[in-house]
């Protein structure tokens, strides 16, 4: 199989920092995922969350230290190699004009009933739709009506939540070994979490999973919980012994 494997990863005095600001996001933290671990990353709002995954993918480069992912540093690799094998549902999912089809598989790699199964499990198709393989049914809370439905330019004609369902039916047909998903902030109804939730725990449980939360609830089943305040890890431990 092609790295990664396992989906270990071990973060080390990782530094963070935005070129217009002086002090860093993310100030020398260190941390280790093991392999298929639910790990999820909590701390109140400016705590420096969504940099530490976006770093995971290089959409921010580290200043300092590094990160080591199946025991490949990876700022040695390629970023388009990295960021195939590796999926992030971001908080707020960007998605390509053009249609749903291309946006679940630019590569055009996979088939239309791959496609379908993935919109359904990430409940886009409405909750009450008979299996029949297709994309039938006129289902309550059905978002998406066809794989050429349209996307408006950035995805304008979804809402965030929408956005993040989306995302997650790329996720579920890419199959990465390592998720990050960012929750859509509290705002983002408590349904449409559960839901993504329900899901990724049902179809990545083989997979090394970290997930910000905005409710320690969400997160309550998981096997470890970092909490991250003003860029330091303050705590690093099972839900139960926060
Ligand atoms: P939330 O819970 O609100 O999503 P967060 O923990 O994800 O918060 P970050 O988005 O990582 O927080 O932001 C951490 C810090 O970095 C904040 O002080 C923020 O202002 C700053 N920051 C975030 N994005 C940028 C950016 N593009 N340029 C400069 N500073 C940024
Ligand atoms: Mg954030």
């Amino acid at each position: 199989a092609e790295w990664p494997t396992e989906g270990a990863i071990r973060v080390e005095n990782l530094v963070l920092r935005y070129a217009d600001g002086p002090p860093p996001v993310i100030r020398g933290i260190s941390f280790e995922v093991r392999p298929r671990e639910k790990v999820g990353i909590v701390g109140r709002t400016g705590a420096g969350k969504s940099t530490l995954v976006l770093a995971l993918l290089r959409i921010i480069e580290a200043s300092g230290g590094r990160i080591v992912v199946d025991g490949r540093d990876i700022a040695q690799m390629g970023v388009g190699d990295l960021r195939a094998r590796m999926t992030i549902i971001p908080q707020d999912p960007v998605l390509f004009t053009g249609t749903i089809r291309n946006n679940l598989d630019p590569f055009a790699a996979h088939s239309d009933d791959e496609l379908w199964l993935a919109l359904r499990r990430a409940h886009l198709l409405g909750d009450d739709e008979p299996s029949d393989g297709g994309g039938g049914g006129t289902g309550a809370g059905r978002t998406i009506s066809g794989l050429d439905m349209a996307v408006a330019e950035n995805g304008s004609n979804f809402s965030q939540g929408q956005r993040q369902l989306i995302a997650l039916a790329r996720a579920l047909v890419k199959r990465t070994r390592v998720l990050i998903l960012d929750e859509a902030t509290a705002s983002v109804d408590f349904g449409t979490d559960a839901k993504i939730q329900t899901t990724i725990r049902r179809e990545f449980a083989g997979s090394t999973l970290l997930c910000i939360a905005h409710r320690l609830r969400t997160v309550i089943d998981y096997d470890r919980v970092l909490v991250l305040d003003q860029g330091s890890v303050v705590e690093y431990d099972t839900p139960l012994n926060l």
